[in-house]
């Protein structure tokens, strides 16, 4: 078995130590918000067309969306903390124009549909863009393209592939960037290569775009009720009802936006399981810090390994720095206890210093964590329910901040119930299998995990278990 860079050039503990020391637990994007309106919890009983349930950027999403087919739908939505609380205000802020957790896993699956979802992905992404610009919805929207660099010599093998397929396709927004190349965009001594998405991804503050949808959504209409958990939903009338505690909300139709919480239809409870992923943020960089790494164009960057690290600049000059460990506990709860894990962090804080030893004594301020909705399909699955009044979508695994968008398109196709080139698609009609029952999900998911590292240190071997999980097209992501 082998060691990986990040094994084999491990910073001293001194220096991780020193970095992690005045670290705060709590999330930077919400922390650098402006105040916020206080929203009222749902009281007595209330009146709507459409409920939607959950106010992350799915639900969010969904509201404006459904308000611009329909100047004079009631819309109502019910979230049970705050707007982008949970994942859509912890995530990297990547947006992929890929509806389907990267190309690749949608061509395994639905190889006769790739070429319309990669279009139908990027009409999304670009439609992302003109919204936030039409609401003025200040999200710190950048369309710097992506940078996958490898750091292992394996990886390189799978850039030239990755370049010449989409060469083959005609497409000209994958640059393949040998070592120089990609060490003049970014410096660290760890890269060997790398993959520039020209096009294809843009980055945003994800605090301020979570809360920028709900200002838009109230500016045109929508009532939003927050600290209002949603207890229960009844259709056994006409329309549906929406139950919580403290009040109750009729109408025609509802959305259920609730990502990795418990559904409330017992049918979805076994199709996402929470997998705890962990974000490290530093202190901005002086001016000799940021010229010892370049990044003047500011890509969202990742590295290729299974278990891989994400990174990114904010707007105010720091590093963003999240990703490898992920994390399954078992019985599959969303727990706030699980997002303190000092030693995913100083793993963080390791692999950060080996990969750019230039930044030795820079500090990091917060750190923090979020449950991602794994399925096992690696991407959002959608469907209806009683009657066609309810419409669902979730098990984004790590890539919704822009497949979001699309949901909220294709569930309010589901309630209209004429069929629509996205509801045609096998990608939304078709459902993942869902996860077993504890003890098992915990045994096979840390035992695909398990492979999944060792595959990271036998130069991108899979072995039997991955093998047939690939064959089955099933699995564990991020
Ligand atoms: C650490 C981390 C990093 C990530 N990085 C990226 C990235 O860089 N790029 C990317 O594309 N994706 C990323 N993701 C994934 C992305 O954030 C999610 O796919 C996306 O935010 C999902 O949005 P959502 O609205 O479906 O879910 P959420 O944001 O989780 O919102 C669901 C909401 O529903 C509410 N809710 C649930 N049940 C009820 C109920 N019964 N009653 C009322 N309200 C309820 C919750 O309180 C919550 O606010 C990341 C995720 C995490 C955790």
């Amino acid at each position: 078995m082998g060691t990986t860079v990040f094994e084999r050039q491990r910073p001293a503990a001194s220096v991780i130590e020193r970095s992690l020391a005045g670290t705060r637990q709590s999330i930077f994007w919400l922390d650098d918000l402006p105040d916020q309106p206080h929203r009222p919890a749902l009281r007595g009983t209330h009146d709507a067309d459409l409920v939607i349930v959950g106010g992350g950027y799915t639900g969010l999403w969904t509201a404006l969306l459904a308000r611009r087919r329909d100047p004079d739908l009631r819309i109502a939505l019910v979230e049970a903390r705050t707007v982008g609380w949970a994942a859509s205000g912890r995530n990297g802020g990547f947006c992929e124009a890929s509806l389907t957790h990267g190309r690749d896993n949608g061509l395994s699956r639905w190889p006769e549909e790739i070429e319309t979802l990669d279009r139908m992905g990027m009409k999304n992404l670009d439609a992302m863009g003109a919204d936030i610009e039409e609401w003025g919805i200040d999200a710190e929207w950048e369309r710097v393209g992506a940078l996958a660099v490898a750091t292992e010599p394996h990886q390189l093998e799978w850039l030239d592939d990755w370049a010449h397929d989409s060469a083959a396709r005609g497409e000209d927004g994958v640059v393949r960037l040998d070592r120089e190349q990609v060490q003049a965009a970014v410096s660290s001594p760890t890269y060997l290569g790398a993959v520039f998405e020209t096009h294809s991804n843009a980055l945003v503050h994800p605090g301020k775009l979570a809360t920028g949808l709900a200002r838009a959504a109230e500016e045109r209409g929508v009532e939003i009720f927050e600290h209002s958990p949603v207890r229960r939903i009844d259709t056994s009338g006409d329309g549906v009802e929406v139950i919580t505690n403290g009040g109750r909300i009729s109408a025609r139709k509802a959305v259920l936006a609730t990502n990795v919480f418990p559904s409330l239809l017992r049918r979805n409870t076994l199709m996402t399981v929470p997998v705890y992923d962990y974000v490290l943020m530093t202190e901005p960089l002086s001016a000799e810090q940021r010229a010892a790494i370049g990044w003047d164009q500011r890509q969202g960057l990742s590295d290729l390994a299974n278990q891989f690290h994400y990174f990114r600049q904010t707007a105010d000059g720091r590093i963003l720095f999240g990703g490898y460990d992920a994390v399954y506990h078992y019985g599959g709860r969303v727990r706030a206890a699980y997002e303190n894990r000092p030693e995913s962090f100083s793993k963080l804080a390791s692999h950060f210093f080996t990969m750019f030893p230039q930044l030795e004594g820079v500090r990091f301020t917060h750190r923090w964590a979020g449950a991602i909705d794994t399925c096992s399909r690696f991407c959002a699955f959608f469907g209806s329910a009683r009657d066609g009044k309810v419409a669902y979508a979730a098990g984004f695994t790590g890539l919704g901040v822009a497949a979001t968008r699309f949901a909220g398109e294709v569930m309010l196709d589901l309630l209209h119930g004429v069929p629509t080139a996205r509801t045609s698609l096998r990608m939304v009609r078709e459902k993942p299998l869902p996860f077993p029952p504890e003890p098992v999900a915990a045994i096979g998911i840390n035992a695909t995990r398990w492979s999944l590292d060792r595959a990271d240190h036998n130069r991108g071997r899979r072995n039997v278990l991955l093998k047939t999980l690939d064959a089955l097209g099933l699995g564990f992501d991020s």
